[in-house]
């Protein structure tokens, strides 16, 4: 990513992820590529594991790429990621896509199964995982 892009993405009022009020179905999938979890993203969702004493399968979590962006448009909101329940699908942007602190907090979502950020979890053992601009 260039340098613009990152004074881009610092200046706007972006949130990470899903929030809870905003219908999953406003999501455009239709760029999203589907990848396979790379093995940094299961080594990262097994220190999630590891830190926050969760479990789960991240096979059955389905990953997406929007290829050639830096955010994902929900309705009139912008996302660096998103994590939505329905699939078990986490979408990023392809900026994004080798960020650590943005995949974990979504992989953490994954983990919960829940578009919530309870700060034992997003703010706790596994380290500061949280976004400015979240409710
Ligand atoms: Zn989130």
């Amino acid at each position: 990513m260039n340098s613009l892009t990152r004074v881009f993405l610092a200046a706007a009022l972006l949130v990470a992820c899903h929030h809870p009020l905003a219908p999953w179905e406003e999501i455009d999938l239709s760029k999203a590529v589907r990848v396979e979890p790379s093995l940094q993203y299961i080594v990262w969702w097994n220190e999630l594991e590891a830190c926050s004493g969760l479990s789960g399968n991240v096979n059955a979590v389905a990953f997406y790429v929007i290829p050639n962006d830096s955010t994902i448009q929900v309705g009139s909101e912008s996302y660096w990621g998103y994590w939505i329940k329905d699939g078990n699908k986490i979408v990023l942007a392809s900026a994004w896509t080798n960020n650590e602190k943005l995949v974990k907090h979504e992989e953490m979502h994954a983990l919960l199964q829940s578009a919530l950020h309870p700060p034992a979890y997003f703010n706790g053992t596994c380290g500061d995982l949280t976004y400015p601009n979240e409710g």
